[in-house]
């Protein structure tokens, strides 16, 4: 039997796991870093089929990591499971209808995220249980990638650094490894404290804190031209100092994100918009207090591992689809716009391939993409980036959804528990798990891919969340 074989039939054993994960985790649909239903699910789902669980590792209560095996090679599979805020949606159902209004829902896939990759590390330990092979494989249960960067704590405690490499994927509408890398991003918060007064009787009196906010809007604004052009700078207003314009607003609170290619970039971008906070303050006569938030880092393309997904990507195939599925699919597409149907051409010709490698009119993606490794961040963060600094980390899409099916949407939400992501899943969780039966069957390759992370790293991890930042509970 061929490595291949063998593996496809392991994760065909646990088709009914994976599934059963998926679905529990899309019910639980629960906020980043209060995923307490979900770990709670997955620490006994693991220690059911022989793994040992730490709960609660990396500062994280929600964060996990379930490990089976010893010593090396020790190969680690990446899971998520938050759920995104207003995105609740009934299952397979071709038309808005949230569950609960307002509620949680897996508008993003998570949910069989970490499903496929529970299957690739239950396959995997089977294949080196059955072959008398050495070495660890450890499922992480990471929280909050959406809202929380559960794996840079994970990593800040040194979570990932003996791991020989990592596997992760993120269910979408296309099938293709991915190859270029993402933006790393700075989350903080800017707070003014001003002094209140009668808005006409004593102005002269008071200090406004919502003054200093928009100025230091418009002074970031005016930086957007200075910086380079692949850098995102966002913000909302978390407290614009209450609803009476005739009182001068003591309190103002804003939200700031700062994106940039790599995230020294971001690093440099984000002193920018302090040194404006600070003047913003000094022009208003206010305080100015930065709460740092978050950080997570551009991902750091590991070629050796890719191309070797790559490959096992062709081997295994696309998934199958039937009938059913693509009558579902073409029932989610009914409601999309022309111009969320046009953008598949815009994502193909931003991987630097040809727009017409998948039809306009395709309902599902039934081919593999080309590999084309690309130098640049596609304008999206993840926290994995922070994993593929620590150790050779590789990552796919697999299509579990529509073509063109909006990132972050109920129709995501809907397809995220159904036939197609079923299918999806399986095919991910194969991927994952026979690169890295491969990968630990090649000690040259593993040693080429480790070579290739320490060239581009240095050999080390730094953190960009500082060390007395706790995580957001
Ligand atoms: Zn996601």
């Amino acid at each position: 039997m061929s490595m291949k074989e063998m593996i496809s039939g392991l994760v065909d054993k646990y088709f009914d796991d994976i599934q059963l994960v998926n679905d529990t985790i899309w019910e639980y649909a629960e906020p980043g870093m209060k995923e307490t239903k979900s770990a709670e699910f997955y620490g006994k789902f693991f220690e059911e089929r022989g793994f040992k669980v730490d709960m609660g590792v990396g500062e994280v209560p929600t964060a996990f990591v379930a490990s089976w095996g010893e010593g090396q090679p020790i190969v680690g599979f990446l899971g998520e499971y938050d759920a995104l805020p207003l995105l609740s949606q009934e299952a397979s159902c071709a038309e808005k209808k949230p569950i609960v209004e307002g509620a949680y829902g897996q508008g993003c896939g998570h949910n069989s995220l970490g499903a496929a990759a529970a299957g690739a590390a239950l396959a995997f330990r089977d294949y080196l249980k059955e072959n008398n092979l050495p070495g660890t494989v450890r499922y992480y249960g990471c929280p909050g990638e959406e809202y929380g960067s559960g794996k840079v704590f994970m990593a800040r405690n040194g979570l990932f650094d003996d791991l020989a490499c990592a596997f992760t994927w993120h269910p979408g509408d296309m099938n293709q490894v991915k190859a270029s890398s993402s933006l790393a991003c700075i989350s903080a918060f800017f707070e003014f404290t001003g002094v209140t007064a009668h808005a006409a009787a004593n102005p002269h009196l008071g200090r406004s804190a919502l003054d200093a906010c928009e100025l230091m809007n418009v002074g970031v604004n005016y930086l957007r031209e200075h910086i380079v052009p692949e850098a995102r700078v966002h913000y909302a207003y978390l407290n614009a100092g209450g609803i009476a314009p005739n009182v001068v607003h003591d309190k103002a609170k804003i939200h700031y994100f700062v994106r940039a290619p790599k995230i020294k970039t971001a690093q440099e971008i984000f002193v920018r918009v302090q040194d404006i906070a600070e003047g913003a303050a000094k022009m208003t006569g206010t305080t100015m207090q930065m709460h740092f938030h978050e950080a997570l880092s551009d991902c750091c393309n590991n070629r050796t591992l890719e191309k070797l997904m790559h490959e096992t990507f062709l081997e295994i195939g696309a998934p199958a689809y039937d009938a059913e599925d693509f009558k579902l699919a073409e029932a989610f597409r009914n409601t999309f716009t022309d111009a969320d149907k046009a953008d598949v051409a815009t994502a193909l010709r931003d991987n630097g391939m040809d727009p017409d490698l998948i039809p306009m009119d395709a309902a599902l993606h039934t081919d593999i993409l080309p590999y084309v490794p690309m130098d640049k961040a596609q304008p999206g963060s993840t926290d994995v980036g922070d994993v593929s600094y620590c150790t050779p980390t590789a990552q796919c899409n697999v299509a579990t959804v529509a073509l063109a099916t909006p990132g972050h949407s109920w129709q995501m939400t809907a397809q995220s528990r159904s036939s197609i992501a079923n299918k999806g899943n399986a095919v991910a969780a194969k991927v994952m798990a026979l690169t890295a039966a491969k990968a630990i069957a090649d000690p040259e390759l593993l040693a080429k891919a480790k070579e290739e992370l320490v060239k581009a790293t240095g050999g080390k991890y730094e953190c960009p969340i500082p060390a007395h930042v706790k995580p957001t509970l």
